[in-house]
């Protein structure tokens, strides 16, 4: 199944192996609870070292809540162990085993470039998952070369940090190391290797691996391990696979509103990109809507638009079907039962996640009570906003009762109609126009990571000059600042964005 895996357990096993150093000035604590699952679901993998390692980033205050000594890991040792060509003491490396639907088929998939050292225990008692993404091949690999280039890497960093900043679930950056090393993609590009933090990489994947193994014992232990990361109030649950399959319905429908609500577009939603945790994680090619477009698209491959932004809560409705599938064995003894479990679960997505967006909607309008025609009010503005191509992050963050003189929306007869009708609305609440004002602020993101910005921080980046993609983190590290100067990350592309296209060739 794997045909790469005799040739890497030599690699590993050979002198340039990379080894781990036993002083802990870092203050890594490394467990390995997902190693204690069944052997199908992992297997044990050393990073392949490379060349000249160098650290590009490092996320300070994250390394700090996970009870890491950032100034221990900015110089060499910090370069060596986030290239993969040192192990920090105690961890454990290993590749993760899953399968997926990508595009809608299914294909046994793997962790084909990144490894996880191990579990980080925090501070505060969490346990988070290390990872190093780009490090090399493992015996998931396929055809890939199991590295990553510096420019998507960089591009994972700033969003999720973004994502992040702007209070949505996400897996999260630690640092980032270049190689040294040429990979090939279109062209050479240089190399680096990503370290990501999540709370689990537990996938619908990881679930679809075992049922396709058909091993209901590897299922039961997966479902047992997940409560107990992600879902611990549910571990003595009488049914735990509906426990979990209802609880994950409920993250995942509260997270693809948020989504929906900053505009945020994942675009490729495979369930191998699914977390259990309820995190967005696999920062491919995403990116943010400018101009108001339900049907925004921006990977080069999805041509179809199945991961349209419009598309994103019936896909992740699709995904949870598939977890569902997965887990049928384990819901009841009867089959009919089961599948009557797993309806009923998956019946509680739209009306939760309708629930969630419609109250995100509210608070990007500035409204604290609750009106029937308020979807009506909601709708008429996004079909303004498509009509005119609207930017969407603009329009909400400058939400005004009374547009300012001189606004050319003044003349726009629709836009005028619906600022009236708005006013009427914000007459009928008891807070004052102030408390309306705070409310919106505090849900409309004044900076998010325009595409254009993004890609000038990468292209300065592949040219060793960082201080562009600095500048970009630290703006969107305050997302909600809207009295904060910073004209130039406010505004999309000069051509409006249109035809932006991310690629999946990371
Ligand atoms: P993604 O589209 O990033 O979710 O990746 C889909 C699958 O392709 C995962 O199993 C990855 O591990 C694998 N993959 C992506 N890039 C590479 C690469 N350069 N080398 C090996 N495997 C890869
Ligand atoms: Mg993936």
């Amino acid at each position: 199944r794997f045909p790469g895996k005799g040739l890497f357990m030599a690699q590993a096993a050979s002198s340039s192996a990379p080894r781990s150093v036993s002083p802990n000035p870092a203050g890594w604590r490394l467990e390995h609870s997902y190693a204690q699952l069944p052997a199908l679901f992992h297997a044990a993998v050393a990073p392949t070292p490379v060349s000249a390692p160098r650290l590009v980033m490092l996320n300070v205050r994250l390394a700090k809540s996970l009870g890491l000594e950032a100034a221990a890991l900015a110089g060499e040792d910090g370069a060596a162990i986030f290239a993969g060509n040192q192990l920090p003491p105690g961890a454990a490396p290993l590749a993760q085993a899953y399968a997926g639907h990508q595009y809608g088929h299914f294909t046994t998939l793997g962790d084909g470039r990144a490894i996880l050292l191990g579990e980080q225990l925090t501070p505060d008692g969490a346990r988070f998952d290390l990872q190093l993404k780009g490090a090399g091949p493992t015996p998931y690999s396929r055809r890939g070369d199991g590295r990553a280039a510096l420019g998507p890497m960089l591009r994972e960093y700033i969003v999720s940090e973004a994502m992040h900043a702007l209070g949505i679930p996400t897996t999260r950056s630690l640092a980032v190391a270049a190689t040294g090393e040429a990979v090939w993609r279109e062209t050479p590009r240089p190399g680096a290797v990503l370290t990501r933090v999540a709370a689990s990489h537990i996938r619908v994947g990881t679930f679809e691996w075992a049922a396709a193994r058909g091993d209901a014992a590897a299922q039961r232990a997966l479902v047992e391990h997940t409560l107990r990361r992600h879902y611990p109030e549910l571990a003595a649950a009488d049914n735990p696979a509906r426990a979990l399959l209802t609880a994950v319905i409920a993250r995942q429908a509260a997270l693809i509103a948020q989504w929906m609500l900053v505009g945020f577009v994942h675009g490729v939603m495979n369930t191998d990109n699914m977390a259990l945790s309820g995190e967005t994680i696999d920062y491919g090619p995403c990116a943010f809507m400018d101009a108001y477009d339900p049907a925004t698209v921006f990977s080069s491959i999805d041509a179809r638009g199945r991961y349209a932004y419009q598309n994103q809560p019936g896909i992740a409705h699709w995904n949870l079907t598939r977890l569902a599938e997965t887990l049928l064995p384990l819901l009841d003894a009867n089959e009919e039962a089961a599948v009557a479990a797993a309806t009923e679960a998956l019946g509680g997505f739209a009306p939760q996640y309708q629930r969630h967006w419609l109250a995100g909607m509210r608070r990007k309008l500035g409204l604290f009570t609750e009106e029937p025609d308020d979807p009506a009010l909601i709708e008429a503005l996004l079909i303004w906003m498509h009509a005119t191509k609207a930017d969407f992050t603009n329009t909400f963050a400058g939400l005004a009762p009374d547009l300012p003189p001189g606004d050319p929306r003044r003349s726009d007869g629709d836009c005028v109609a619906w600022q009236e009708r708005w006013r009427a609305r914000l007459g009928r609440q008891a807070q004052s126009p102030a408390e309306s004002e705070a409310l919106r602020r505090a849900s409309n993101p004044a900076f998010i990571p325009r595409n254009h910005r993004v890609e000038a921080a990468l292209a300065a980046a592949e040219q060793n000059d960082l201080t562009v993609l600095e500048r970009l983190l630290d703006v969107m590290a305050t997302p909600y600042a809207h009295a904060r100067s910073a004209p130039g990350y406010r505004v999309p592309a000069p051509d409006g964005g249109a035809g932006y296209q991310t690629f999946c060739g990371t």
